[in-house]
Parts: structure tokens; sequence; C-alpha cells
């Protein structure tokens, strides 16, 4: 285990904020966590993994945790179904990598997503389809409150759009690995635009595709600060759709069950023209209006929180809907 006081933060969050905390803290097992004397640390006490959900809107005044534990187990028992166990630290696009190279079935829509496992299974991570709960079988955590160990099957986890017990609960539960149950025999899931077409031979053929989609239009974090899509789709009635409809005929939409509709938040905001808008350092991507980017390398917490603020405003103004980050602010 490490601990480091007064700790800079930029390496430990993709949009590149220059921050720190008080106190940052790296360990290497659950028993390790275990020993920790939570209330003696500076608070609040959060974990974090790649901080690429995240945007930290100053200095933390506290303690940040963070796993290093990255194993990956293979529970081969010769079956199809092909039980897999990941550390909550490991990088989660190695995890796809790795489980890809097996020939296993099951996470290969999700390549090339930021994080850590331990944060996909927090978050619900999904694209082009999947949702890492549909590959899923059982969460192991540290209960911050009981002190104890526990796991959770994917039934008890409580999942949602990116939402889920752990998210509910505030940080009570500290996951500390993550089972998985992949396929041996093919499984593609094919359904999403620019998927349809193709007639892979393995799952590392539509990991190709999907790296190759999301090299398109998405900032990668290693070259352009950002924490990926900014803002939620805004879920709305009929009779508020109905309004926007009327304005916008051609307004893109989805029906959810219950006869909400949602609207992408990216029409929205490139309807209101903020495409490559900036404010300081930070700018509305050209590519993919839903993101906002460290576009000078320098943006500060002030620069993305007043674009934040900008497209909010503009969006209710010419929509009457109002936009919720997805970005969690910390
Ligand atoms: C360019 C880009 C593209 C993206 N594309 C997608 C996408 O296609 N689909 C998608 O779903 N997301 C996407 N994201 C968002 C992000 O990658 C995911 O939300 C990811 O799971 C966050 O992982 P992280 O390790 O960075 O977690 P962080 O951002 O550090 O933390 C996220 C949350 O998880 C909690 N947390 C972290 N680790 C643990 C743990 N071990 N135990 C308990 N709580 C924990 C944190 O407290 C926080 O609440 C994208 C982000 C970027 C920058």
């Amino acid at each position: 285990m490490n601990r480091y006081d007064h700790y800079s933060l930029l390496g430990h969050n993709t949009f590149r904020m220059p921050v720190s905390c008080a106190c940052f803290i790296e360990y290497d097992s659950a028993d390790e966590l275990a020993q920790l004397d939570f209330d003696a640390l500076p608070q609040p006490v959060r974990h974090i993994g790649e901080g690429s959900n995240l945007l930290f809107t100053g200095d933390f005044p506290g303690t940040l945790l963070h796993a290093r534990m990255t194993a990956l187990k293979y529970v081969d028992m010769g079956l199809d179904e092909v039980p897999v166990v990941a550390g909550a630290g490991l990088r989660w696009d190695r995890f796809v990598e790795e489980t890809c190279r097996h020939g296993l079935w099951g996470a290969e829509n999700l390549s090339l997503i930021p994080g850590e496992v331990g944060a996909a299974a927090v978050q619900n991570i999904g694209a082009y389809g999947v949702e890492i709960k549909d590959i899923l079988s059982g969460v192991v955590c540290y209960d911050t409150q009981t002190r104890k160990k526990c796991k959770f099957s994917v039934g008890e986890c409580g999942y949602g759009y990116r939402e889920s017990l752990f998210k509910e609960t505030a940080g009570r539960y500290i996951v500390t690995s993550v089972l998985f149950r992949l396929q041996r025999k093919p499984a593609p899931k094919l359904g999403y635009k620019g998927l349809e077409n193709l007639q892979p031979s393995s799952p590392a053929d539509v990991r190709e595709a999907v790296i190759r989609i999301r090299r398109e239009k998405l900032p990668d974090p290693a070259d352009l600060g950002s924490a990926g899509s900014f803002f939620k789709n805004p879920v709305m009635d009929a009779l508020s759709f109905a309004r926007i409809a009327e304005a916008f005929p051609e307004v893109p939409h989805f029906i959810l069950p219950g006869g909400f509709i949602k609207v992408p938040a990216a029409w929205m905001i490139d309807r209101c023209g903020f495409k490559g808008v900036r404010e300081g350092g930070a700018e509305v991507y050209e590519k993919q209006p839903l993101v906002i980017v460290n576009a000078s390398g320098s943006a500060t917490p002030e620069d993305v929180l007043r674009l934040e603020q900008r497209i909010i405003d503009g969006v209710r103004e010419r929509f009457g809907v109002t936009l919720h980050p997805e970005v969690e602010h910390i």
C-alpha cells in the first residue's frame, strides 16, 4: 500500500484538471483495504478508478482510494460458459483485449471504453447495444459500513441505464473484483449502426470494428482530455416532446417503455450552435457535441463549469429542456 499527501491528480483524471487531493492511497488487495482505519483519514473518503467519468471542480479536501488489483483469472471447466474473475484495478480495455484474445464472446462491443473494471461495474458501462450487466455474474465488494467483504449477484446490483446499487449508495461499497460469464460459442451482437454488415469469425473482429468506429468520433484521452459524454440524453413525456417536434419535425428520438421519449442531447447541443464553442481552454468537441474537451490542455474546472452552464442555459432557452450532466462532479 502507498500513501501520498497533497497529491496531484493530473494523471488520475482524463479531463486533466490541474487539481490535487489531501491524501491519495493505492492498495493491492481487499485485505489491505479492510485494514484501513477510514475514520482516521482526511475526510471525505472516496474511491476512484481512472477518473474518466469525473470532473474535479477543485482540490479534493479528503482521501481518494485507488485499487491496484489487476489479476485476470479464467475458470475453464470445458463448458460453453466460461467464468472469468477480474481485479477492480484492471484497465477495462485490457480486460476486453485479453478475453477477445482468448476467443471468448461477450465484452467485445465494450472495447476501448476508458476506465477500470471496478468502476465499469459501478457505472454499468454500455456501448453498441451491450451493457456490462449482460455479461456479469457477480460483484465482490468491501462494505465500508459493516467493514466486511460482501458479494452481490447481478440481480442484486440494481442495474439500470448507467445506474447501480453502488452509485445509489454513494460510496458505501468498494468493488474489489468482478465476476463475468463469457461465451465460448459465437454470440455476436451486431444490431448497432456500423456493425450490421459485419461477418465476424471471432470476437476480435468485432472489437476491431468497434475500435474503428469509436476512433472516428470520440477523442482519445491520451491525446485530448475529456470525460466522454458530458450530458445524459433527456427523457420526456409525450406532451413535452410534441412541443419540440412541432418546431423541429426532424428531431431524432427513441420511444421508451411507458410512453416516455428520449431525445439525443448531442442533437440539441448541435442545434444551439455550440460545436466548437469555447470557454477558456474548454471546448465543445467538433466531432461529437456531447463531449466537452480540454482543448488547450490547460483548461481549468471553472472553464468547464462555465461552458457546461452556457450549454444548459442555451438548450433550456431553445427547447425548454434542462440537461443534466452524466459526468460526476466531485
Ligand atoms: C473518451 C471517453 C469515452 C467514453 N465512452 C463511454 C462509453 O461508451 N460508455 C460508457 O458507459 N462510458 C463511457 N465513458 C465514461 C467512463 O469511461 C466510464 O464511466 C468508466 O466506467 C469510468 O471508469 P473509471 O475507472 O475512470 O472510473 P472513475 O471515473 O474514476 O469513477 C467513476 C465512479 O465509479 C466510482 N468507483 C471507481 N472505482 C470504484 C471501485 N473500485 N469501487 C466502487 N466505486 C468505484 C467512483 O467513485 C465514481 O463514482 C467514456 C469516457 C471517456 C473519457
